[in-house]
């Protein structure tokens, strides 16, 4: 019997638009070929939402994506919205649909495609072969503790203020989510903090190491995130998964994704505990390329490829998907941020075309 989802689809901004139009075409051949059926619904966010409703997240997105089975989401942002007052922003809308949908986690691939070794900015015999699954707090940390803001000081001098909180609960959650991330893959999880110096951190660490006796099957390590920076690009090879908080893990995802070559090529998945999940590319909006037909699409079809696995369950649609992307690159096609010596040139539209042809 053909199965039924119901995906909402958020373009955002910029290359948003083009990028979800291929991923759109690629699960609807997919889905014939898998017996699935999907209905798409369009919702809007960031600074199309802003244009159109002056807000950058509509209360009428949340309710759409809330019914839904999955979000597939673009990218939001772009220049005509940088100096709006911080409520108002794009990004705003990111971090609300977020907290709206309680996605707590956020799983971030970063494997090296053998077609891509060159692409990458460190050599090839550190990059071969890295596979590495970062597994990033969302909900909590040092973006939403309080108190924050601009305050005035007794001297009327002005002082920033944000605050890192975690909760036993919160840490647990995620801790948990860290090691069955892990025992899928190569059973090591190494948890990123800074118990050092700060006493969040330290809670995190207790906390970690009291969760893995729950999970005798994975190997568990602790870094300090100074040190799991330069050993991201020393030695990548050395991960498999690795946990860790808000900031730390927004930046360590950023760093481990440039070993990768482009963030054209990177998903993401956010994961809330009993509501649909966003998938998204790690990438922004692109502005300095949108309408122009060079976006790479391959991170927005991989989103869609975690999707399918970690949202609606559909492991072999997929792999289907995974593998197309596979066997595009081995045919040559490269859109500018992955182009290399003796490869076809190729735009947005282009690589669509040639993934629809090869699945
Ligand atoms: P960006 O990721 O949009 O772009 C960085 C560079 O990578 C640019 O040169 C861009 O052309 C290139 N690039 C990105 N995606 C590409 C793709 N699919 N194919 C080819 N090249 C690609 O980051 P940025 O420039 O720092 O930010 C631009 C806007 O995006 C800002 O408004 C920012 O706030 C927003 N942003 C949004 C998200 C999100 O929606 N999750 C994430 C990061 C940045």
């Amino acid at each position: 019997m053909t199965k039924k989802y119901r995906i909402t689809l958020l373009p955002g901004d910029g290359i948003g638009p083009e990028i979800i139009a291929v991923a759109v075409d690629v699960l609807k051949v997919v889905g014939q070929k898998c017996d699935l059926e999907f209905s798409f619904d369009e919702a809007l966010i960031g600074g199309a939402a802003i244009d159109a409703t002056g807000e950058p997240l509509p209360e009428a997105t949340l309710v759409k994506c809330r019914q839904s089975d999955s979000v597939l989401l673009a990218a939001i942002g772009g220049y005509k919205w940088d100096n709006l007052p911080r409520e108002q922003r794009p990004e705003t809308g990111l971090l609300g649909l977020r907290a709206g949908l309680d996605l707590f986690a956020n799983l971030r691939p970063a494997t090296i495609l053998p077609q891509l070794i060159d692409a990458s900015s460190l050599k090839r015999e550190i990059v071969e072969g890295v596979d590495i699954m970062v597994v990033r707090e969302l909900t909590g940390g040092v973006y939403f503790g309080k108190p924050k803001g601009i305050f005035a000081t007794e001297t009327g001098e002005k002082r920033g203020v944000n605050t890192m909180a975690y909760t036993q609960s919160e840490i647990d959650r995620i801790a948990k989510l860290g090691f069955e991330t892990a025992q899928k893959r190569q059973g090591r999880l190494c948890s990123v903090d800074k118990a050092n110096v700060l006493d969040v951190s330290q809670l995190w660490r207790d906390r970690v190491i009291a969760i893995a006796k729950d999970y005798p099957d994975v190997e568990l390590s602790h870094l300090y995130v100074d040190n799991a920076a330069m050993q991201l690009v020393r030695a990548p090879k050395q991960f498999d998964t690795i946990v860790t908080g808000n900031l730390f893990g927004d930046i360590l995802s950023d760093a481990a994704a440039m070993l990768t070559g482009s963030i054209g090529m990177l998903p993401s998945a956010s994961l809330s505990a009993d509501g649909p999940g966003v998938y998204e590319p790690v990438h922004g909006s692109a502005p300095d390329i949108a309408g122009q037909d060079k976006a790479n699409p391959l991170a927005q079809v991989l989103s869609a490829a975690m999707m399918l696995r970690y949202g609606l369950n559909e492991p072999l649609a997929a792999t289907m998907i995974e593998e197309g992307v596979t066997k595009v690159l081995d045919a040559g096609y490269r859109t500018g941020d992955i182009m290399s010596a003796g490869m076809i040139a190729t735009g947005c539209k282009g690589m669509g075309e040639a993934l629809l042809k090869v699945l």
